[in-house]
This record gives structure tokens, sequence and C-alpha cells, in this order.
């Protein structure tokens, strides 16, 4: 399968490139990065200190997105949308990891959705989803009675919070109570804030160092309170997550997929 890699430079673009050179079945078709960037024009592997790929780094997303079989995004929310309207017009498998997507930018994704497979996660490591899978049934065996805090931690340079999987976290605990995520959650508590509101879903965002992310779902409840973690040590994860989800879309009906798809979870 030819994958492709806009926005290679990036921390998880570089990521990217060496998982596609290592996995079996998957050739490098390219990377972009965007106008002005002082990547451009040298080796797309060279970046991070690795073997040179011999595949220089263009500008040119129309042109990699349409000479591949599926094409990686982890760029930022602008870019993503603008690259899910190139794919929907080649049929190329779009892989999307960028968070932070407005309404109106996930209504593009889904009409780009009707034409090409797009598969989309806020995070694409095994170990979250399973962790979104098991903060819905908590917060359905558990109701009301337990207050839910969703806490992350990321490094100092991201750019948007809560994390696109605190959300995530947010939205399995609003769908195991049956509610709308918008109307209980709580993202930010300053000054004279009152006491707590029954049915909150409560998010609290640190950010610092290099920490590539934390993520902690607190159920507390009268006595006793449960804690469920999952701590990412390195970037690879979510590298080897989206590849996963690019040869699983090999051949699948247009639609908006999921990790959940991708890893056959109920
Ligand atoms: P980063 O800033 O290091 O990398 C983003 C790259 O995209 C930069 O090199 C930037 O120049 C490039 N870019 C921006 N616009 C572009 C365009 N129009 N064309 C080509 N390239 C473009 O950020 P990062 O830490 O790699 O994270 C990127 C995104 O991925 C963020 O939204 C982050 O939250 C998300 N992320 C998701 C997961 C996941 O598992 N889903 C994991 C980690 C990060």
């Amino acid at each position: 399968m030819k994958i492709g890699i806009v926005g290679c430079a990036g921390r998880m673009g570089q990521m990217l490139v060496q998982e596609v050179l290592r996995t079996e079945g998957c050739e490098l078709a390219g990377g972009t990065e965007q106008p002005g960037n002082p990547s451009l024009g040298k080796d797309v592997a060279g970046l991070s200190g690795a073997d040179l790929a011999g595949v220089l780094i263009t500008d040119d997303a129309e042109a990699l997105i349409a000479g591949s079989d599926a094409v990686i995004d982890f760029t930022q929310p602008d870019a993503t949308i603008t690259h899910a309207q190139m794919a929907a017009g080649s049929g190329t498998i779009h892989v999307i990891g960028t968070t932070g997507l407005n309404g109106v930018q996930q209504d593009v994704l889904r009409k780009a959705a009707e034409s090409t497979a797009l598969i989309q996660a806020a995070n694409m490591s095994v170990g979250i989803n399973l962790l979104i899978g098991l903060t819905r049934q908590a917060a359905a065996v558990l109701g009301d009675d337990y207050d839910i805090e969703i806490v992350e931690m990321h490094h100092r340079y991201k750019v948007d919070a809560p994390s696109g999987t605190a959300l995530a976290l947010g939205q399995a605990a609003a769908d195991g109570r049956n509610v709308d995520l918008d109307a209980v959650s709580q993202r930010v508590r300053d000054g004279i804030t009152g006491p707590r509101k029954t049915g909150d879903i409560g998010f609290a965002t640190l950010r610092g160092g290099d920490v590539v992310g934390d993520h902690t779902v607190i159920l507390a409840g009268a006595g006793e309170r449960i804690e469920i973690s999952h701590k990412a040590g390195s970037r690879e994860v979510f590298a080897r997550g989206a590849a996963r989800a690019a040869l699983w879309a090999e051949g699948k009906a247009p639609g908006l997929y999921s990790m959940r798809d991708v890893l056959g979870f109920e």
C-alpha cells in the first residue's frame, strides 16, 4: 500500500514516516509540509536523523494524495479539511489524527466520507481505545451518584485543550449515561463556582515538559473513588495505530470510521 504523510516534518509526521518505512506491506509515497516550512526540499526521513528515504518533502498535497492509496494526516484542522476534500476527489483513504476540529469542520469530513474511507480518532493507541470502552461501561454501571472528572496532561507545545482524547472520554461517559455531553460538560472552573452539579462531567487540563499524553477518568462516589488511567510513553503507539488503520481501510466502502472499527471493539 502506497502511503503519503502530510505534515511530515511535525512531531507525529516524523514518527509516521518511520512507521511506514518499517511496516510490512507499506511503501512511503512521499511527504508534504505547508508552504514556507524550512523542511521543504529535504529528505522526508532525514529530519529525525534516520537513514535517508530518497524522497523529498514538497508542498503539493494534491499530487501526493492523488498518487497515494492512503494518506495519514496529523496536522491542524484547516489543513485536514482541505486534505479530506482532496482525498474525496481522488478516492484516497484518509487517516486523520488531527484534533481540535469544530462542528463545521467535522461536517466537511462527513461530506468527504461519502466518497472515500476516512478513519478519524482523537487517539490512535489501542490502550486508549480500550479506556474509552471501559469508561462508557463504568459510567453506565455507576450512574449519577459517581462524579466523573477527566484529567489530562500533555507536553508544553500542545495547542488545543482539553485534548481530543479527553473529549472522547467525556463523550464515552456521556454515552454510558445516555446524556448529551454539551449539556453536562464543565470544561473550565475558576473563582466562586458554587458546588458541583450532579451529573456534570468535568475536565482538567495540565500542560508541561515533554509528556506524550496522560489521561485519567475519575469516578468519585461517597466513600470510594475509581480511577482508570492510560499513560502513553512514546508517540510510536499513535503512529502504529495510524498505519494499522490505513492497512485496515483497504477495500472498505466510503464512510467515516473510528479506531473502534479498526480494532474490532464492540
Ligand atoms: P506538530 O505541530 O509537531 O506537527 C504538525 C505539522 O503539520 C507541522 O509540521 C506543520 O507544519 C504541519 N502542517 C500544518 N499545516 C499543514 C499543511 N497545510 N500542509 C502540510 N503540513 C501542514 O504537531 P503534532 O504534535 O505532530 O500534532 C499534530 C496533530 O496531531 C495535533 O492536532 C495533535 O493533537 C494530533 N495528535 C493526535 C494523536 C492521535 O493519536 N490521534 C496523537 C498525537 C497528536
